[in-house]
């Protein structure tokens, strides 16, 4: 079975890395020479553009940063779509909105191709350790049959319904990570201004019912949690800009349906500002930037 890997950076990069100790044959491509070095250092195949990485392969998979990527990667003149045989398998990784996917799914279906969503939760550290979350939109025999390929990168591979379900399952998701990120950013900067130990501090609410992914696995206080992009400057994580896009996907989703979102708003202006201040592909754990003194960490 032929890999091809669409979008080696953050995510990607750790992700293709666990399939490749799989013994998989996989072809990458990427618009950073960086992230194609660390594929080829790892024992991928280095392709010179996304139709030469998927002339070979049964299975195409994109991790890109939005939706235009993705369009752009399957649907454009010379892209993925007019190089894949029939019965080939496309899953996209990426966070987008569920409609750009039910769109690319029924063009490929024209073409014989099968594709779902399965946009992951976990981050840097989940991609690295390879225990994403993977939420699957598509049928029951598509999703039969792409399980195995995601188990080698996530430990929780989840049925969501038809195509676009993965996504809708993602922009909540993210929604409430927005607002719990600010949440304990909030909460640990006012106990360590109000003179608790941050350590301590955090060792409290992760014993206690303030306990969540934020405050436990990415705590925005750096050297709290092991391996957080808080303990190396904020970098190498979930970019703020792509918080921003998510929570951009939510609030437009839920205006579609007049659904109120009102702490997504909120926490959206925050990111917004934090973006601002040239801090876009920081962490988005740094929004407790916005509660520190200046250069105070
Ligand atoms: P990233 O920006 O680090 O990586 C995206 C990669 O895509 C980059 O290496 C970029 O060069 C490449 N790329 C862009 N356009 C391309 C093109 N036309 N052809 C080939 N490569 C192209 O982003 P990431 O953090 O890896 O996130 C990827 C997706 O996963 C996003 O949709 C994001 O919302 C989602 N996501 C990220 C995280 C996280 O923690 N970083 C967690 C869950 C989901």
């Amino acid at each position: 079975m032929n890999i091809a890997f669409i979008g080696l950076g953050n995510m990607g990069g750790k992700m293709v890395q666990n399939l490749l100790k799989t013994g998989a044959t996989v072809y990458g491509f990427d618009l950073s020479q960086t992230a194609i070095a660390h594929f080829v250092e790892a024992g991928g195949i280095a392709s010179d553009s996304p139709h030469d990485a998927a002339k070979n392969a049964d299975i195409v998979i994109t991790m890109l940063p939005a939706a235009k990527h993705v369009k752009e990667i399957y649907l454009a003149e010379d892209g993925v779509f007019t190089v894949l045989k029939q019965g080939s398998i496309c899953i996209d990784s990426s966070t987008i909105d569920p409609q750009s996917i039910k769109d690319i799914a029924k063009i490929g279906a024209e073409k014989g191709i099968k594709v779902c969503d399965a946009p992951v939760s976990g981050g840097t550290i989940g991609a690295q350790a390879g225990t994403l979350t993977f939420m699957v939109g598509t049928d029951a025999d598509l999703f039969e049959q792409v399980k195995s390929v995601l188990s080698s990168m996530g430990k929780n591979i989840v049925y969501c319904g038809e195509v676009g379900s993965g996504q809708i399952a993602k922009i909540c998701n993210n929604l409430i990570l927005g607002i719990s990120m600010t949440a304990v950013a909030e909460g640990m900067a006012l106990g360590a201004k109000l003179g608790i130990d941050p350590q301590i501090l955090a060792g409290v609410i992760n014993s206690s019912s303030g306990r969540c992914w934020s405050s436990e696995v990415c705590n925005p206080w750096p050297d709290v949690s092991a391996n957080a992009p808080a303990g190396r400057g904020y970098s190498d994580g979930f970019a703020t800009q792509l918080m921003l896009k998510d929570l951009g996907l939510a609030i437009e989703a839920a205006g579609q349906v007049k659904q109120p979102v009102l702490l997504a708003g909120l926490v959206q202006q925050q990111y917004q500002q934090l973006c601002m201040q040239g801090n876009a592909q920081l962490d988005f754990s740094s929004i407790i930037q916005q509660y520190l003194p200046q250069n105070s960490q």
